[in-house]
């Protein structure tokens, strides 16, 4: 069970030209992430210790995980992603072994990317509350602390981790020396909403008529992954109709089907 709870992609596919609307984002993952690894001696040089970790933070569904599968792609770096949520066990100490065998694994693999999602599951601003649940996320978080401090030793290991409720999260991890490099990761502004549609889009056959800069302003408030579900559904529609070309008028099928199912998700920013 322990195996699963880690997902491990020896060669992540996504590349940098997969994600859209990210530049600066990207700039300053590559800048702590890749470069570090591929020119560790400009580092040395200078006299300079690279990032410890580096935390993406943001609504759902904006590109965190692209991010670190992309830089991971071009580093050719193993990819091990860990749920923080996965972390939160029943018994005392499984916790912290799964955070043990997560940099054990990366030590075997690298170079490699270590991915920790939702990493506020377990790093989460200490509450009142004194039941022994909330102890053992407390015994995991600093199990990660003290993994994440003996990291210059780590080589090529580089640790990403990701979070939608950066309020929440205790100032201890945010420390010189652990996730010391913060990089905000919003919601797509329209420009980048069409870039984002024109990335999904790319392989589909889309009729002269639909304008991605128009689909890109009756977008707000769009995630890029509700752009991507949007021009998939709008594919699905045309197949629907038997037709070959996907048309301005499937987008907005689509668009109704989706805003109409994803009110709780708060599609749009109406
Ligand atoms: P979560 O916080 O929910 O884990 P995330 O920020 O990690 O989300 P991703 O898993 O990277 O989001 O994105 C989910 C999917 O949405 C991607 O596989 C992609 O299809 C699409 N997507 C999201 N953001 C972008 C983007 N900036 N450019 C292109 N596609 C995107």
């Amino acid at each position: 069970a322990r195996a699963q709870a880690m997902e491990v992609d020896e060669s992540p596919t996504v590349e940098y030209d997969d994600i859209g609307g990210l530049d600066e984002q990207l700039r300053e993952v590559r800048e702590a992430v890749e470069d570090p690894l591929v020119n560790p001696e400009k580092f040395d040089a200078v006299g300079v210790e690279p990032p410890s970790g580096v935390l993406l933070h943001g609504p759902p569904g904006t590109g965190k995980t692209m991010l670190a599968k992309a830089v991971a792609n071009q580093t050719d770096a193993t990819f091990i992603k860990m749920a923080g949520s996965e972390l939160v066990r029943k018994f005392i100490g499984e916790g912290s072994r799964l955070v043990r065998d997560l940099f054990e694994l990366a030590d075997q693999k690298e170079p490699a990317i270590i991915f920790i999602d939702e990493i506020d599951a377990v790093a989460a601003k200490r509450t009142d509350s004194k039941t022994s649940g909330d102890a053992e996320v407390q015994r995991t978080m600093m199990q990660l602390l003290s993994e994440m401090d003996g990291f210059d030793e780590r080589g090529d290991v580089r640790i990403i981790a990701a979070t939608n409720r950066f309020d929440m999260l205790d100032s201890a991890i945010l420390r010189p020396g652990r996730f010391d490099r913060l990089i905000e990761v919003p919601n797509p502004v329209e420009e980048a909403r069409e870039r984002i549609l024109e990335i999904h889009a790319a392989e589909m056959n889309v009729a002269e008529s639909v304008d991605f800069t128009d689909l890109a302003r009756d977008t707000d408030g769009f995630s890029g992954a509700q752009l991507a579900s949007l021009t998939t559904e709008a594919g699905m529609f045309a197949i629907r109709d038997d037709r070959r070309e996907v048309r301005r008028e499937d987008f907005d099928d689509a668009y109704e089907k989706l805003v109409a199912e994803g009110d709780d998700e708060e599609f749009g920013a109406s």
